[in-house]
């Protein structure tokens, strides 16, 4: 380690344990501090000048310092820091956001909870499937099924959901009532020479068998992202959600959309569900919901959900679930500043006309010795790197060659993720042609350096 005696690095060392970081590796290595950022720009304490391929976490849609969101967010503290929706307490920003969400939702959503984080949002919506279910009268129906490479998050329910083994191994989880099912990778899960159409339609066959299975009256709800994020950015055949949909409704089956990283924009559309036509029971939104300029996460509920969350919280007397910061109103004052930008400026419109250049841009490596396989919509894409690009086989051990890429892509001035053997591009919405070429460019110089 060549980090000076108490620098920031190693304080950092010597102080924190981060979130998915080899604890060992950091030791070793030391932290990336990042001290400001413009943008879709960020510069390290060393001024060394980064393009965000991955808009932070995929989340900071508006770029960084977007003096709007500062100022919303000092006018609300200075009006009214905190204040709670415990007991039927509410405030201004929280209703006025509940209103302009439901107003933009796909299909037909009633009500709005809120929470900090995609994981507590996912955490409540376990939660209020199981109660819902109780209210019904149907004490086992349930049992929810998510996908292998789904992403949801890490709380005990949430992490459950997630379909990555470093998010259950050693954590003993997922725990019981949480199912699995294909994930529709068409490249690397499709039988040889199955089209997209027949890949989606066995998918859904597969759903159904997983239901008769276990018994309908045991499967409460499905949940998926409708492009996959963090298990890879695995963009799924077109009819996929179609058929998933109708596997859902003809057992009366809850449908719940993560649009986590898919919402405000991502894809194209305002939500991942505009896109793919999915009409979900259950929403839930964060990240860009506030560009993270303050943690937020809602979810949204039809009104069938909703009347049976409301009797039952009558019979019962409180609805017993709730976070301190549910609907803070910095962030939700923050939210409804966002999405005013958003809509102000069409960034939604601004995404499609750019989305092109980068994945066009990005398809152009696809011929490179290391790219398996180049995929992406909207202003979400990866490149996965492989072995053998024929057999289309993976490298041993998984991920080696994507975090020697990833690394050398920070040292060309471009942070990406990589996710196995896949590099994940996210970068923010307002990202112009002309960056969306810089970013193209280093990553070229950086998969040169690969190879
Ligand atoms: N759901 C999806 C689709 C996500 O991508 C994420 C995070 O990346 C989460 C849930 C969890 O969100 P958080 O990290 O805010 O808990």
């Amino acid at each position: 380690m060549s980090t000076r005696p108490n620098s920031p690095a190693a304080k950092d060392i010597a102080y924190s344990l981060h979130p998915y970081t080899n604890a060992r590796r950091h030791e070793e290595t030391g932290p990336l501090i990042i001290e400001r950022g413009k943008g879709v720009h960020v510069y390290d304490d060393q001024g060394k000048d980064y393009i965000e391929g991955m808009g932070g976490l995929w989340c900071v849609a508006l770029g960084f310092g977007e003096e709007r969101l500062v100022k919303a967010a000092t006018e609300q503290m200075q009006r009214l820091p905190y204040y709670h929706s415990f007991a039927q307490k509410s405030h201004e920003p929280s209703i006025e956001l509940s209103e302009r969400l439901l107003d933009m939702a796909p299909g037909d959503m009633s009500k709005v909870f809120y929470a900090n984080s995609g994981s507590e949002a996912n955490d409540t919506v376990v939660k209020l499937v199981w109660y819902y279910n109780n209210a019904l009268g149907r004490p086992n129906k349930k049992k929810i099924i998510s996908r292998i490479k789904g992403y949801h998050g890490v709380t005990v329910a949430s992490a459950s959901l997630t379909g990555l083994p470093t998010n259950h191994r050693d954590f003993d989880l997922p725990i019981d009532r949480i199912l699995h099912t294909a994930c529709p990778h068409h490249y690397h899960n499709a039988f040889p020479g199955e089209s997209e159409e027949e890949f989606a339609s066995r998918m859904a066959g597969q759903l159904e068998e997983m239901i008769l299975r276990e018994g309908p009256d045991t499967i409460a709800a499905f949940i998926g992202e409708p492009v996959m994020g963090a298990g890879g950015v695995i963009v799924p055949p077109k009819t996929y959600w179609d058929k998933i949909q109708r596997v859902c409704r003809k057992y009366d089956i809850l449908l719940i959309a993560d649009e986590v990283i898919c919402g405000f924009g991502r894809t194209g559309e305002m939500f991942g569900s505009d896109t793919y036509a999915i009409e979900p029971d259950i929403m839930v939104v964060s990240k860009q919901i506030t560009s993270a300029y303050m943690p937020l996460s809602a979810v949204l509920i039809n009104d069938a959900v909703y009347q049976g969350v409301a009797d039952n919280s009558a019979k019962i007397s409180t609805f017993g679930h709730g976070f301190t910061a549910s609907g803070h109103p910095v962030a939700t004052a923050v939210a409804l500043e966002n999405l005013k930008i958003l809509e102000e400026r069409k960034i939604v419109d601004h995404v499609t006309k750019v989305a092109p250049r980068l994945q066009n841009g990005l398809r152009q490596f696809a011929d490179h010795p290391l790219v398996g396989e180049v995929r992406g919509v909207g202003l979400v894409a990866a490149v996965e790197l492989v072995a053998d690009k024929d057999k289309r086989s993976l490298f041993d051990p998984v991920g080696r060659v994507g975090f020697h890429l990833y690394d050398t892509a920070q040292k060309n001035g471009l942070i990406l993720r990589n996710v196995g053997d896949s590099l994940a591009f996210c970068p923010p919405l307002i990202i112009s042609e002309e960056e969306i070429d810089t970013l193209l460019e280093r990553f070229g110089q950086a998969l040169d350096e690969t190879y």
